[in-house]
């Protein structure tokens, strides 16, 4: 490797994707790296826009106290003065961390053991919270620990793959790029997803069940296998406990394949074809991803995928495993070190012989006594003043978590918050006290471990910028002030790891979660270190667990749990008649942090949307494209409709990625209940009554300029921010009369030293105006109360002009470009930049496979997420209007 040259891991997904990073300043260039066993080379869209986000726009630089800058010595001082204080008169629960899954695995363990250890609360829970605590709850039920049995190869190696709520083609792309390979040696697909989303689209049977009958499902499959004699009669008895209670459990319910049918919505056929195809098919893996994990049934709805698979003794064998798949790059970390308030470091829970074990091991006086409060019930409690001091980290919970208006609130009204984070504006950001700036990708070091229990290294390929510091350094000065030097004086994270991975085979008799041999580990050889499966034994890492039948409970047996199928927390009523699903879109990433500064990963969704069936559109006087309000009992929500039969009737979706910074009216998690699973604390999030109507602008416009916008006060409008390349693009409507138009007008054109160009039509209710700073376009604006607008790429092309010429002038007043419009159409290939338009090109000339589309255009042939879009556009009748369907 070259100078500024490091073999790292991608910040993103579950995935954890080997990346090939080389910087240049703050200049970098990814590629995927060949030798990495989770990607072998590919990368998907996201992965490979890594480069357009490394740069220091809007990076928080400096620590503040306030709105003042401060040092770090000062910042320190205070942080650990307030938690000190605040802990002396009031108890240590009535402080909390909320930390992420992007925290490397040794900022996850230094803020564990900092408060479990040294504070002694248990009050540290991470918005993994949000994404897989039912997972981690089953997997300890069933298995007696949080272990995920099975690994990527067996994703190539099984015959059938069920994707229980998991949207795989958009969210793990490079996963469903190596199984669609799999596919093509003719492994079957099976999506069980209330929405026809990009995986169900290319599926081999899609059963788009009502939301909320998982369980119903998976218990049905469960009988129906019984009914066969397709159980392992012979593993049930070796290797599991508590069958004749699910036997008991599943005989109070008519488990007839015509009542499972009904009760999910389904079609008896299709049912009784996913119930063959999985008794027939012994090497098969049941993924389950947000869309299980979600509810307040989460817990019950991974007990009931494992329930299928140990009744069949599917675990543990090649090709064979049900698969809990994470979101976050580092979810797993912290579920090993402790990073959830429900647990204790190395999967240790808070039983006497745990908590002396880790006092011993660290020294410590007060660890904690019993668990913490999970991340929905720790907002409550500061809410409520329980917690009075609150310190978040790397993550943005007045944006993603539910019923986001009352975090807002109680952030607001908190005595002390501490937000450590790279980024500067985050809508968390705003209610901070203290501000301390941490490192980014690129330029942490440390571990991250993925969905399949591999530990990669994120290495540093650049420099920290202005006076930024990794986290689990930021944590250690504090616990140093707060008087807990000793046990912090880490100089390197590869200390850090060390200790951590001392720790997890520290009296270790049964514990799987094993590192010991990377206790030793040089500086050099921790530098070096190569992915490897956790549990790490002298002879490397471990593929599958459970190979042996033999599972992390007292008695080895595994636990079947009993499960009885329930409806949502809050049903739909006449009030609220849909229910709201809330996920991900294909190319972007949590609250656009990052994502929202690559432009090119902008252009598939430019902005928030609802998806609803156009029958439930029609009874409300909703158009495609029409501005729709969504209203839940939390909130409302102004977004833009998007009509799709890939959507259940009864059913909408919305992304949850945007936040007050790109679209204040466009968030989804305000609208979404607190509820949570009672024994995971998960939210909720993909079933929320709700309604939809019409918002009926009265006017409507676009704002190109060199940089973001905010609304002007006063002004009630909608507004949407959209990167562009070189400019930012502001779609915006309102419900006023000229007046507001004409207060937007004089704000926009504030500090401009040049007459605008300028048309209006008053009878037509047109306005255009460009403003020139010398010969280059500045800003420019087009309003109407009726008609349409014009298309946006000639405008955001003008940008890059260093002059405009007499003819761009004309246009903009004519508000056409010049020449025929060619409309480019939405990006479909964000990898390699194609747009519908070239495609659509491609198939009039006569491309007709995916294989000639690639060809021809490059589209697809990369990480392959947008391949079932270009099969849609295949499929579209020739002359139809190319859209996304989300
Ligand atoms: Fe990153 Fe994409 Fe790989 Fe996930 S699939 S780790 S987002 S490159």
């Amino acid at each position: 490797m070259g100078e500024g040259t490091a073999r790292t891991t991608c910040p993103y997904c579950g995935v954890g994707c080997g990346v090939v990073a080389q910087a240049d300043g703050r200049a970098m260039r990814v590629s995927g790296d060949e030798a990495h066993p989770a990607n072998a080379g590919r990368l998907c869209s996201k992965g490979s826009a890594l480069g357009s986000t490394v740069g220091l726009e809007g990076r928080l630089l400096a620590p503040a106290i306030g709105a003042r800058q401060a040092s770090w010595r000062e910042a320190t001082a205070l942080v650990a003065r307030r938690f000190s204080e605040t802990i002396d008169r009031h108890g240590p629960d009535s402080v909390a961390f909320y930390v992420s899954g992007q925290l490397l695995t040794e900022d996850y363990y230094a803020a564990n053991k900092l408060m479990k250890g040294f504070i002694g609360s248990g009050n540290i829970d991470t918005n993994s919270r949000l994404c897989m605590a039912s997972a981690v709850t089953a997997h300890k039920l069933a298995f007696g620990a949080d272990l995920v049995p099975g690994c990527y190869e067996d994703l190539d190696l099984a015959d059938l793959v069920v994707f229980s709520g998991h949207n795989a083609a958009w969210t793990h792309p490079v996963l469903f790029r190596r199984m669609e390979a799999a596919r093509a040696r003719g492994q079957r697909h099976v999506v069980l997803d209330p929405r026809r989303t990009d995986t169900a689209e290319v599926a081999d049977l899609h059963l788009a069940l009502a939301p909320q009958t998982d369980v119903r499902l998976w218990n049905g499959l469960l009988a129906d296998l019984l009914r066969r004699g397709a159980v392992d009669r012979g593993y049930i008895a070796a290797h599991l406990a508590g069958f004749a209670e699910v036997m008991a459990a599943l005989a109070a319910e008519d488990q007839s394949l015509h009542a499972v049918a009904r009760d999910c919505g389904v079609a008896e056929a299709d049912l009784a074809t996913f119930f063959r195809w999985f008794a027939e098919t012994p090497r098969t893996v049941s993924l389950f991803s947000m869309g299980a994990n979600q509810s307040t049934q989460g817990v019950a709805k991974g007990l009931a995928i494992l329930n299928a698979h140990l009744a069949t003794g599917r675990i543990g064998k090649p090709g064979a495993c049900p698969f809990s798949i994470t979101g976050q790059p580092n979810a797993m970390g912290g579920r090993e070190t402790g990073g959830m308030a429900t647990t204790l470091a190395a999967h240790m829970d808070f039983d006497a012989a745990a908590r002396a074990r880790l006092a011993r091991f660290w020294g410590a006086q007060r660890v904690a006594e019993r668990p913490g409060l999970m991340a929905v019930e720790m907002f409550d409690a500061v809410a409520d003043g329980r917690i009075k001091a609150i310190w978040i980290m790397a993550t943005n919970p007045v944006v993603s978590l539910p019923d986001a208006g009352r975090v807002r609130e109680a952030l607001a009204g908190c005595p002390f918050v501490v937000v450590s984070d790279c980024m500067a504006a985050t809508d968390t950001m705003a209610f901070a006290h203290v501000k301390l700036p941490a490192l980014a990708w690129g330029e942490k070091d440390g571990t991250v471990t993925n969905s399949e229990r591999r530990i990669s290294r994120q290495r540093a390929v650049m420099p920290p910028p202005g006076e930024a510091r990794a986290d689990w350094r930021i944590i250690a000065d504090v616990a140093s002030a707060m008087g807990h030097g000793e046990a912090f004086g880490w100089r390197s994270p590869a200390q850090v790891f060390r200790e951590w991975a001392r720790l997890t085979a520290y009296e270790n008799i049964d514990r799987p979660l094993n590192l010991g041999p990377l206790a030793a580990l040089s500086p050099d050889a921790y530098d070096a270190l190569e992915p490897v499966q956790w549990p790490v034994t002298g002879s490397g890492g471990t593929a599958r667990l459970f190979a042996d039948g033999r599972f992390a409970t007292p008695d080895g047996r595994a636990r079947m749990q009993p499960l009885r199928s329930a409806g949502p927390a809050v049903a739909v009523d006449a009030a609220y008649p849909l229910a709201l699903n809330t996920g991900r879109v294909r190319d972007h990433w949590h609250t656009l942090t990052r994502t929202g500064l690559a432009p090119e990963l902008c252009r598939h969704t430019p902005e928030p949307f609802v998806e609803v069936h156009p029958a439930d559109a029609e009874a409300v006087g909703i158009a495609d494209g029409a501005l729709t309000r969504v209203q839940t009992a939390q909130g409302e929500a102004v977004v833009i409709a998007q009509l799709s039969d890939r959507q259940r009737p009864g059913d909408l979706f919305m992304p949850m990625h945007w936040t007050a910074a790109f679209a204040p009216s466009g968030r989804a998690n305000p609208l979404v209940g607190a509820c949570v699973d009672a024994r995971s604390g998960q939210p909720e999030f993909k079933h929320t009554p709700a309604r939809i109507r019409p918002y009926r602008e009265t006017w409507r416009g676009f704002f190109l300029a060199r940089e973001g916008w905010a609304a002007p006060a006063g002004l009630d409008l909608i507004w949407r921010r959209i990167p562009q390349t070189g400019c930012q693009l502001h779609e915006f409507a309102g419900r006023g009369d000229e007046r507001e138009r004409e207060a937007l007008r004089l704000a926009l054109a504030r500090g401009a030293t040049a007459a605008p160009l300028r048309f209006e039509d008053v009878s037509a209710g047109v306005l255009r105006e460009a403003h020139l700073a010398g010969e280059r376009l500045d800003r420019v604006m087009f309003t109407t109360t009726q008609g349409a607008l014009p298309p946006r790429d000639w405008l955001v092309e003008l940008f890059a002009a260093e002059a405009l010429g007499a003819q761009d002038r004309a246009a903009l007043l004519i508000g056409r470009a010049p020449g025929r419009i060619v409309q480019a159409g939405p990006m479909v290939c964000a990898c390699l930049g194609v747009r519908a338009q070239r495609i659509a090109a491609a198939i009039a000339e006569g491309a007709d496979s995916l294989e000639a589309i690639g060809e021809s255009t490059g589209a697809g042939s990369n990480c392959g997420s947008c391949r079932p879009e270009i099969a849609r556009l295949l499929k579209a009748p020739t002359g139809a209007e190319v859209r996304h369907a989300a």
